[in-house]
């Protein structure tokens, strides 16, 4: 589609990832006249800009991917039990085919200002190629993961080799072959990309500040009994996913583990070990809430740690000891923690002696230089508000959103946020997004957002807005379920951690996938308890 000056839309929808291509495909179908505005090329999001070597999904291929379509979901095979990113962007592309989505997605295009008129309901986007679009609805699928941050070291410009951010990986592909690389990070990014990297540089030094826990993720080809398996009960098993804690089936175990010998604990968890992937963290149903049951957990990798890991100083650093299991994202590997035994690889700590700058030829950690042909920045994101904020959100009597959240975002279910009428956010902090199988708690957004704009179009009314009193509640609750875990101990983006000055706030909602989802279909159900629904504004002035 080509940008035109001004359009009038029914809905806007920034961002074209899963949420924002289910988004379109539910509004279509209520017959509203949509545009979706992607700052990239294609479609895909996370997956369109996360192309950096071994980046690949910790949920299953089989419970990773859209479940609204049953013959969507039969037609498409996976070739691994994990899929790799650049089969996950096929899919995303398959589907945008198959539902004919690009013809209302303006690509290339990023949204820099949203303002709401009260007067008449109607948000103005305007985007950096200067289209304005009038549309009743903004629904933001901008992305919790899609706010790429790197630090800001004296020198920043003064490298003269090549420099990547995970998060922006270039599109034709990056040949490392030979090189003296440098990885900064050791989160899921850094985690993924380290092995496959080791294997093409001459030389690899990873730059570690926070050794994190990694499980293996025995990633395998699609057993084909498997793939059967799964499309002949996925009615139940979708189901089944979008009741659970965290949108993935992975077997928890329902019970302590202080309530089992110390063998039978160490059988379970070495069984998890071996079966990999995160259902590690189900072994048993307290390693968030219990600090001694994470201390068994915890130990138990640490433990791995030191028999995968030849040297004893290098497993030593490796071995996480500042925060609980599970608190900062658990990451899922191939090979993580064997890449240390390669003689072209070292880890250097910077933990107590910062990366101090960045010179013409590589690193400065204290008094020593580091000379690279290039620097992999894997360093994460502006999590969950980052990406809005960028945006100037202004909503009644032009309260800049920016502002509003200055001390942590404030939203109701994370789907609305008090004083932005007419404004949804698919997967916005206070719902359990990150915590979560995205794709279902996208699904579970975007049907809610559908249901109510089709409720709303039912009745005649114009204009939807969060009571600001229930939000407050909301965040409240948000807040003190957080505190009821281990999580907040953590220094994690999580808790805005990651980025110098962002308020510490435990900003998605751990009260659970399933349990949620109950919340918010009670909400509608109480004619959207906690909304003010109004009237065109024209119709509301006209009555008082
Ligand atoms: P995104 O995919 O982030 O899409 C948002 C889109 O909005 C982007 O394309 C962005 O360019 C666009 N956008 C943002 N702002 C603007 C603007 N102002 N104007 C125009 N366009 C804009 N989740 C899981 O459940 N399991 C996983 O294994 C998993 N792995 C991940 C791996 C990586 C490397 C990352 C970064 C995230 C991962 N996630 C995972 C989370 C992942 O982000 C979600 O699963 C999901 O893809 C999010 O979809 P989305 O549509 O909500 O957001
Ligand atoms: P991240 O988890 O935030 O990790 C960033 C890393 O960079 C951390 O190790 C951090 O150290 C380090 N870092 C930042 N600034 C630094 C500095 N100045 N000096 C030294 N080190 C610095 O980011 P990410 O790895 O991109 O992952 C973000 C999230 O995306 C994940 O948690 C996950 O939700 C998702 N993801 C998922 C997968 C997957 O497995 N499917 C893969 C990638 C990403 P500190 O910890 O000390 O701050």
């Amino acid at each position: 589609m080509t940008a035109t000056a001004t359009a009038t839309v029914d809905a806007a929808i920034v961002g074209a990832g899963f949420g924002g291509m289910y988004m379109l495909h539910r509004l279509r179908k209520l017959g509203l006249n949509c545009r979706v505005f992607e700052a990239g090329t294609g479609v895909g999001g996370t997956w369109y800009w996360n192309r950096y070597p071994g980046a690949r999904c910790d949920v299953e291929s089989m419970q990773y991917s859209y479940s609204f379509a049953e013959d969507l979901q039969q037609e498409w095979s996976w070739s691994e039990l994990f899929a790799g990113q650049p089969e996950i962007l096929q899919y995303a592309n398959h589907v945008a085919d198959r539902l004919d989505l690009r013809r209302d997605m303006q690509f290339e295009t990023r949204v820099t200002e949203a303002n709401f008129d009260a007067e008449t309901h109607r948000w103005t986007l305007r985007t950096d190629n200067g289209d304005v679009v009038v549309a009743k609805y903004c629904i933001m699928a901008t992305g919790c993961l899609s706010t790429a941050r790197k630090p800001d070291f004296p020198g920043m410009d003064l490298f003269r080799g090549q420099t990547y951010h995970t998060g922006h990986w270039p599109h034709e592909g990056v040949d490392l072959t030979g090189m003296r690389v440098a990885v900064i990070g050791t989160g899921s990014s850094a985690i993924q990309s380290i092995p496959v990297i080791a294997q093409a540089a001459k030389h690899l030094t990873v730059f570690q500040r926070t050794p994190n826990f990694s499980i293996p993720s025995r990633n395998t080809a699609m057993p084909a009994a498997y793939e059967q398996q799964w499309k002949t009960t996925y009615p139940e098993q979708r189901a089944a996913a979008r009741a659970s804690r965290t949108g993935v089936l992975r077997n928890p175990n329902d019970f302590s583990a202080l309530s089992v010998s110390e063998e039978e604990r160490l059988a379970i968890l070495e069984d998890r070990w071996q079966r990999g992937g995160t259902s590690f963290m189900a072994s048993f149903n307290d390693l968030v809430v219990n600090q001694q049951a994470n201390d068994y957990a915890a130990e138990f990798v640490r433990n791995k740690i030191r028999s995968l890991v030849r040297d004893p100083a290098t497993a030593e650093l490796l071995a996480p000891k500042g925060h609980p299991i599970g608190t900062k994202r658990i990451c899922v590997d191939t090979d993580y923690f064997l890449t240390y035994n390669r003689d072209n690889v070292t880890l250097v700590d910077v933990a107590k002696t910062p990366i101090a700058a960045m010179t013409e030829t590589g690193l400065k950690i204290g008094d020593t230089a580091y000379d690279f042909d290039a620097i992999v920045f894997a360093t994460g994101f502006d999590a969950m508000t980052g990406t809005l904020t960028r945006i100037d959100i202004r909503g009644r009597n032009g309260e800049s959103l920016k502002d509003k959240w200055e001390a942590g975002p404030r939203t109701y279910l994370g789907l609305m946020t008090a004083g932005f009428p007419n404004m949804f956010l698919i997967t916005g902090p206070g719902s359990p997004s990150v915590l979560s199988n995205m794709i279902v708690s996208i699904e579970q957004h975007v049907d809610w957002v559908a249901d109510c704009i089709a409720h709303m179009n039912d009745r005649q009314l114009d204009c939807i807005e969060a009571d600001r009193a229930e939000e407050d509640q909301w965040v409240l609750h948000v807040n003190e379920v957080a505190f009821k875990t281990l999580y907040p101990s953590a220094n994690s983006w999580y808790m805005g951690a990651n980025v110098p000055g962002k308020p510490l706030v435990f900003m998605p909602y751990i009260g659970g996938v399933g349990s949620y989802r109950q919340t918010c279909n009670e909400v509608a159900a109480q004619g959207y308890r906690g909304f003010h629904l109004a009237p065109p504004a024209r119709q509301a002035a006209a009555a008082e």
